[in-house]
């Protein structure tokens, strides 16, 4: 391919420097040669006269003499006599119409004035203009000129369609992706701009369509798989678009299409895809994400377009519930809000925007009817100069795609120790912290060393520390989790599965691994009404952590019926504002004090 294309610039270039060169050529040498043919040596003597300054003269006798000239040497332009013995100057215009060759060579005749008939045959004979005896120089002359200048024109015109004939050829190839048939993203942009600015009753859509994970298929099977993968999409999306769409292989895992809106059905396109991904029998399934930008502003470039069904496709991106979004207001609100918490968090953990409120996690004595706090979650609040506090449900899903959620959770379990040790220092009984762990922690160990750092740095024990982790750790990094749960059973930390029963991995996990504590979220799980079914899954939940030896937290809990209905299931760790909202560093350290 790399080959291939490099022959091309080639072949572009010998096109553009190559002409130039053979100018260069002609310019040097200047004279052209002229064939004067004439048995009169008179006649011969004067064409030589008026033009043997500009021209490189050569003089035949005869029709015989001069091919054998034409034969031999280059010659730019013939002044042939008819009349002549041997061989007549109409026997020389037949034999060079009959070779293709020297046809090309513009021959003037030379007839007598009286011989009209002979310069009409002449003429039907491929001769480009005749002069008539005796000479007028500036007639010969200009005759002469103006027979060279159309020749000349000629062939700059026909070279010309030839080199506009490579060309565009060439064009067409570089259009092309090489493997998968369709346009290049150049191309497509370019196109499509066409279609749109040239049907202007259509409206048209952009579809942006990305495979997940296919690094990882890649990686997993060959190359080879992976490119089949990629021709069989692509023969797809051909299809779909017809003739009144076009079709684009982007880069590796992504391609475009335009598609005027009519033809557009997602469900069904995402269906198709599906069938023909699943009809290759590849044992991991390929699934193609896919964002959709319906043009409602014409005046966009086709790349600004293309980016927004790109921005559609990521807001869906490795989400379980969703393949596709449409590119609307709501979307852009929420991408631009999401530029800007990219764009500002840096400074802001720089300049100490972020801090941790402390949400009391309570236990309740039936009997004794008597409830105390034995813990408390650390959670992050960005205390935003103009915004005013920005809640982590705004913050946390951004920084979990853009990578900062590993320096922000450092940064707040940092605090959660720095707090623990303040603990100390007053002398209180230290209760521990449940801290929150995202699931990009997990792709290595390094952030269980970092923990091990800070509990040496600030003089604690692993039990101060309720490490929250969530499915999501178990769905990305499955045998990496295990790795790292084994390693912090063993330091003596406590693990607790957060929002457990948010999604269908709960209970895989249950089977594979240790965990301390299950934090069940109530108003979660009540959000949907079905209350009937839901106290028959949270008494599920509680009796089964009861068997496997874990602790439940009901964390959520807003209402006192929900505190009673929970402590007669059996549940008796509570976390909620019906018990206590976060709290900031200070109030819970009163909220402890007053306990002593
Ligand atoms: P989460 O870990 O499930 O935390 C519980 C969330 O529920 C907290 O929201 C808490 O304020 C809220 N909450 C507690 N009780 C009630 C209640 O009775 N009613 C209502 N309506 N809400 C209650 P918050 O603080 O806004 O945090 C939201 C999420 O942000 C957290 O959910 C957690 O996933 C994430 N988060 C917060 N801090 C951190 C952090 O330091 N690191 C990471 N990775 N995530 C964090
Ligand atoms: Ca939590
Ligand atoms: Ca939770």
């Amino acid at each position: 391919m790399g080959r291939r294309i490099s022959s091309f610039f080639a072949e572009i270039l010998y096109i553009i420097w190559g002409e130039r060169a053979n100018r260069g050529v002609c310019s040097m040498e200047n004279r052209k040669t002229m064939l004067i043919v004439d048995d009169m040596e008179i006649n011969r003597a004067i064409l030589m006269q008026f033009f043997q300054d500009e021209f490189h003269i050569i003089e035949a006798e005869n029709g015989r003499e001069a091919l054998d000239f034409i034969k031999s040497q280059p010659i730019d332009i013939i002044l042939l006599d008819l009349m002549m013995p041997v061989m007549t100057g109409m026997e020389v215009l037949e034999w060079l119409l009959s070779n293709p060759r020297y046809g090309d060579i513009p021959v003037i005749v030379t007839t007598s004035a009286d011989d009209v008939n002979s310069e009409v045959m002449a003429m039907e004979r491929g001769a480009a203009d005749y002069l008539t005896k005796p000479y007028n120089p500036s007639i010969v002359s200009c005759r002469v000129q103006n027979v060279l200048g159309r020749r000349e024109n000629e062939i700059s015109k026909l070279r010309q369609a030839a080199q506009d004939k490579k060309i565009s050829a060439m064009q067409q190839i570089l259009d092309i992706d090489q493997m998968t048939g369709l346009l290049t993203q150049k191309a497509f942009l370019q196109q499509a701009a066409d279609k749109i600015s040239g049907n202007p009753e259509t409206r048209y859509c952009f579809v942006y369509l990305n495979i997940a994970s296919f690094k990882l298929i890649n990686e997993l099977f060959n190359m080879e798989t992976g490119d089949t993968i990629l021709k069989t999409a692509a023969s797809y999306f051909n299809t779909i678009v017809g003739k009144r769409g076009l079709a684009s292989h982007l880069t590796a895992d992504s391609f475009a299409i335009l598609l005027p809106e009519d033809m557009l059905d997602m469900d069904l396109l995402i269906q198709g895809l599906d069938a023909m991904m699943h009809s290759l029998t590849i044992y991991r399934t390929v699934a193609f994400f896919a964002g959709v930008y319906q043009i409602d502003n014409i005046y966009l470039t086709t790349s600004q377009m293309l980016d927004r069904a790109h921005m559609a496709m990521t807001s869906v991106k490795n989400s379980h519930a969703r393949r596709f979004a449409f590119y609307d207001d709501a979307l852009r609100t929420k991408l631009m809000d999401e530029q800007i918490i990219a764009r500002e968090m840096e400074p802001a953990l720089n300049n100490g925007q972020f801090f941790v409120k402390y949400q009391p996690i309570y236990k309740i004595d039936t009997e004794a009817r008597t409830m105390a706090p034995i813990a408390a979650e650390a959670l992050l609040r960005w205390q935003h100069p103009e915004q005013g506090i920005i809640s982590p449900d705004r913050f946390i899903p951004v920084f979990e795609k853009n990578g900062f959620i590993n320096r922000v959770d450092r940064f707040a379990w940092e605090q959660a120790c720095h707090f623990l040790s303040r603990q100390r220092d007053w002398g209180l009984d230290i209760q521990p912290i449940s801290i929150n762990i995202s699931h990009m922690n997990f792709y290595d160990m390094s952030f269980v060393d970092y923990l091990l750092r800070l509990l040496r740095k600030y003089d604690l024990q692993p039990w101060m520390l309720w490490l929250e982790l969530t499915e999501k750790s178990y769905n990305h990094a499955p045998e990496q989790l295990t790795k790292i749960l084994r390693r912090l059973n063993s330091c003596g930390f406590s693990v607790i599965l957060d929002d457990f029963g948010s999604s269908f991995s709960s209970l895989g996990i249950l089977r594979d691994l240790t965990i301390d504590m299950l934090k069940v979220d109530v108003r979660r799980l009540y959000a949907h009404g079905n209350h009937d079914r839901v106290d028959i899954i949270l008494q599920a939940i509680i009796d089964m952590a009861k068997k496997l030896n874990m602790q439940v937290i009901a964390e959520g809990v807003e209402t006192p019926v929900q505190a009673e209905l929970l402590q007669t299931m059996g549940c008796h760790t509570m976390q909620g504002f019906h018990y206590s909202r976060p709290l900031n560093s200070d109030a819970y350290i009163e909220l402890l004090s007053s306990l002593r």
